[in-house]
């Protein structure tokens, strides 16, 4: 298979370019994607995962904001072939009636962990990121990434970091430790850019999230992909999809 693995920064991980986003496995409420769309079925979601690992890809990006995402990965991973990475975060939890709701306190931020370590049966994740409203300096200062690093240090956790939408958020981040960055970037998003060379600079890895603009600029997919990944400096692209042609697709971007 042609998609690489890339060490996340400084991190003993090597992450597969693309990874696989789980909003769509558990949420489809109060999201921004260009249609509706039903929950797939577990059959749709073992056969997803199936192919995904066939493709090469080893990463998923799940989080507990994104609604039954971790449970049904938990519940339906050990019926799917291949081993996979996990990325999941911590400070938003999302309940449709009331919406998304923020905590960054150590109390809720350990209680998230463990929390999200129970539904996906495992002792460690591989990546925890802190998920930001977007209020990036204050999370860092209140201490967030600290409670993150601490957990890192006790073995669970491999490698943090900052989910963020604001450059003076990533650079803080990177200044207080965080192993790797995820940020927005696409065709119409470059605003956060400059913080590849931030992150480069402190050998730390970086995450890409809504590379096709959340399915808005998903109609030349191949080409988005392969402009992103001009930057070798990237480590992974989280692409968000339940179809399997799409699945398919996105990888041949990758097959020269
Ligand atoms: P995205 O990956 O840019 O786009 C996903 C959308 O594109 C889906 O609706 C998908 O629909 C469509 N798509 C994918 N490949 C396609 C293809 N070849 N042709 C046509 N449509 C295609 O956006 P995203 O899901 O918002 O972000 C990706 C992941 O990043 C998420 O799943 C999540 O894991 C993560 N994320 C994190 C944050 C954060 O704050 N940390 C925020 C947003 C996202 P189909 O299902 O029909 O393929």
């Amino acid at each position: 298979m042609a998609l690489e693995l890339r060490s996340l920064g400084r991190s003993q991980l090597k992450l597969s370019q693309l990874g696989l986003g789980t909003v769509k496995l558990g949420r489809n409420t109060d999201v921004k994607y260009p249609s509706e769309f039903e929950l797939p079925s577990d059959e749709a979601v073992v056969a997803l995962l199936n192919e995904a690992s066939r493709l090469g890809i080893n990463v998923l990006d799940t989080a507990p904001a994104y609604g039954c995402s971790e449970t049904r990965l938990g519940q339906l991973l050990p019926e799917a072939s291949g081993e996979f990475q996990i990325i999941s975060k911590v400070g938003e939890t999302y309940d449709p009636d009331s919406g998304s709701h923020y905590d960054f306190s150590e109390r809720a931020i350990q209680e998230s962990l463990e929390t999200s370590l129970k539904r996906l049966n495992r002792d460690q994740l591989e990546v925890v990121l802190l998920h930001s409203n977007g209020q990036d300096t204050e999370i860092l200062e209140s201490g967030a990434l600290a409670t993150l690093l601490k957990a890192r240090d006790q073995g669970l956790i491999q490698a943090v970091g900052l989910s963020g939408k604001t450059l003076e958020g990533g650079y803080r981040a990177l200044e207080l430790g965080a192993d790797c960055l995820m940020i927005t970037l696409n065709a119409n998003e470059q605003g956060e850019r400059p913080l590849i060379d931030a992150a480069a600079d402190r050998e730390a890895g970086i995450l890409i999230k809504k590379a096709l603009g959340s399915g808005h600029l998903a109609t030349d997919s191949q080409h988005q992909l392969r402009q992103l990944f001009q930057d070798s400096r990237i480590t992974s692209a989280i692409i968000g999809t339940t179809n399997l042609e799409h699945l398919r697709h996105n990888c041949a971007a990758f097959d020269e």
